[in-house]
């Protein structure tokens, strides 16, 4: 529809304008009125009722203060910031002195990048209000035998299962899981350059976390950076890493090592995209531990079939392209493997395949080095069987 901006050439266009392209601009220039008379008095008076809904005039006062601009904005932050963080530091989540340290800027990205689902998955878990036996307990939720659940994890069956006992719960086969989705997350911080450090700061945080790595002792060949984020997430909690709560510093750190490589990759967009990393391995827990509750033989059949396959077929190859700093991967005899739990089988099936590939990068760069090799040799002997003619 026409109206004063569709000019051409720089110029606002004056007309002639139809029955609609008037109409637009005379709505144009009331809403703006309006607009600008409505900002000069909540300016002005500071006093006066600030919204009114079906003709009834109401305030909002937020502790004892009257709240008279940004209502959205104040109430989410009343709502999501402060009171969150009270309800935190209260239950014993967090130390207040810990909270300046969190990126919620970070946290509030990932949330946003994240699908409906995931969203509600988080903050359903962050708020302990979901799926687990503690809350079913609560619910009086019934089995199939009719008896209301117990509070006991499925998985190690001893401790009261909470949303965040599901972070830490160590039973072997949730660690195996861990394991499995460890290597997943090790390999996409690869694909997001992630600085060295960073990256090694991050897997021995969450191992030593999951008790999958006792030995701290590589921390100490970090850069301080790196150890400075090691240890903002350590005073935040590394089980809280997984409800979204991460050191401000690691994306300051990355952003560092960006720009000190020349890159325009923004240190924030790594930090909401690592987060969205750490909501999967969350999120392939949560389903591990519902697998366990719901255990449906024929899938697990189906799945243990499958992976003796892959497992068989790969064992089958023998070192083939193997370096021989991977050549334990074949140690164990196939049979072992496949005793294994099937993440564990997962996990060799990845970590061969790994060192598979990288077995036949090598020899390709070695064939590279081959052939240069041989037509530098070619071009010499050319040359001398000239000279010789
Ligand atoms: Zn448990």
């Amino acid at each position: 529809m026409y109206g004063h901006q569709d000019g051409t050439d720089g110029h606002r266009y004056h007309g002639p304008f139809d029955r609609w392209a008037t109409l637009n601009i005379q709505m144009d220039s009331l809403a703006k009125a309006h607009l600008h008379l409505e900002r000069a008095r909540r300016a002005m008076d500071h006093t006066s009722v600030v919204q009114s809904v079906s003709n009834k005039q109401w305030e909002l006062w937020i502790s004892n203060q009257k709240t008279t601009k940004r209502i959205e904005a104040e109430l989410y932050d009343d709502i999501y910031c402060v009171k969150i963080q009270h309800k935190y530091t209260t239950d014993g989540y967090i130390s207040a002195i810990a909270l300046p340290l969190v990126s919620w800027e970070a946290s509030g990205k990932a949330m946003t990048n994240s699908s409906e689902a995931k969203r509600r998955f988080i903050s359903k878990h962050a708020a302990n209000c979901c799926g687990v036996n503690k809350c079913l307990n609560l619910w009086e939720w019934k089995d199939e035998n009719g008896t209301i659940v117990a509070t006991n994890c499925p998985c190690c069956d001893f401790a009261v299962e909470d949303s965040r006992h599901v972070v830490s719960c160590s039973a072997p086969t949730t660690l195996a899981v861990w394991a499995l989705e460890l290597d997943k997350f090790s390999e996409e911080l690869y694909d997001l350059h992630t600085h060295p450090d960073l990256h090694l700061a991050l897997l021995l945080g969450i191992k030593h976390f999951k008790g999958l790595e006792p030995d701290l002792e590589e921390l100490q060949d970090l850069t301080p950076e790196a150890r400075q984020c090691y240890h903002d997430q350590t005073s935040i909690g590394w089980t809280n890493l997984f409800f979204g709560l991460s050191a401000i510093r690691w994306g300051e750190a990355q952003q560092e090592y960006y720009q000190s490589r020349g890159s325009r990759r923004s240190g924030i967009q790594w930090q909401q995209r690592m987060l969205r990393l750490i909501f999967e391995i969350h999120h392939a827990i949560w389903d591990h531990r519902n697998a366990m509750v719901h255990n449906d033989p024929e899938k697990e059949q189906a799945k243990r079939n499958q992976l003796e396959a892959a497992v068989r077929a790969e064992h089958s190859r023998g070192n083939e392209d193997l370096l021989p700093s991977n050549l334990h991967l074949m140690n164990p005899a196939c049979h072992v493997i496949l005793e294994r739990s099937l993440p564990e089988q997962e996990l060799w099936l990845r970590q061969i395949r790994a060192a598979r590939r990288q077995g036949s990068a090598n020899s390709r760069i070695h064939m590279a080095q081959e052939r240069a090799l041989m037509a530098a040799w070619l071009q010499l002997a050319n040359h001398t069987a000239v000279f010789r003619l």
